[in-house]
């Protein structure tokens, strides 16, 4: 089975992530979309909220699955037996921290190389990150256009 963990914070899921999962899902016979939670970092939505609205996100994608760890991203593929990594690439920022992160990943699976995947963003979404919609949410704009649907905050 050809199977990816994509990780990250989510907080929240943008229409940046939902491009990438949804171009890499006939790649993969499952894509699991792990929850990074890291017990140092504040997050403006629980693990609770995050997981929920990804669930809702993908509730018709019948092959992928979601799921949270702590720890390294590799560790956490290790467990579940997983041989690739999906990321997306935004700007060459991205590129640089990601390509460092990939290559030690390499490094550390020493026999069991883990491989990491990367798609570009689609044209139009590469200006979106969870933390504009955050900053966006903080002042009670549009952030509706930004998220998948499933993503609703309470207005203040
Ligand atoms: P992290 O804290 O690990 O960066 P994020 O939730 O911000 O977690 O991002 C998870 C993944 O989604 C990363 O690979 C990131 O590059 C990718 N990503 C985030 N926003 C976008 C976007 N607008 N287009 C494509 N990929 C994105």
């Amino acid at each position: 089975m050809r199977i990816a963990v994509f990780p990250g914070s989510f907080d929240p899921i943008t229409l940046g992530h939902f491009d990438i999962v949804e171009r890499a899902y006939p790649l993969f016979d499952k894509i699991i979309i792990a929850i990074g939670q890291n017990s140092q970092k504040k997050y403006m939505f629980s693990l609770e909220q995050r997981m929920d609205f990804i669930k809702r996100t993908f509730k018709d994608f019948p092959n992928i699955e979601v799921d949270h760890f702590e720890g390294l991203t590799i560790d956490y593929c290790r467990s579940k037996n997983v041989n690739f990594i999906l990321r997306g690439l935004r700007n060459p920022a991205d590129f640089e921290f990601e390509k460092a992160i990939a290559q030690t990943n390499r490094e550390l699976t020493q026999e069991n190389k883990v491989e990491t995947i990367f798609l570009l963003t689609s044209a139009g979404k590469s200006f979106i990150s969870s933390s504009i919609v955050r900053e966006i949410i903080t002042f009670n704009g549009n952030y509706e256009l930004l998220v998948p649907e499933a993503v609703r905050v309470p207005k203040q």
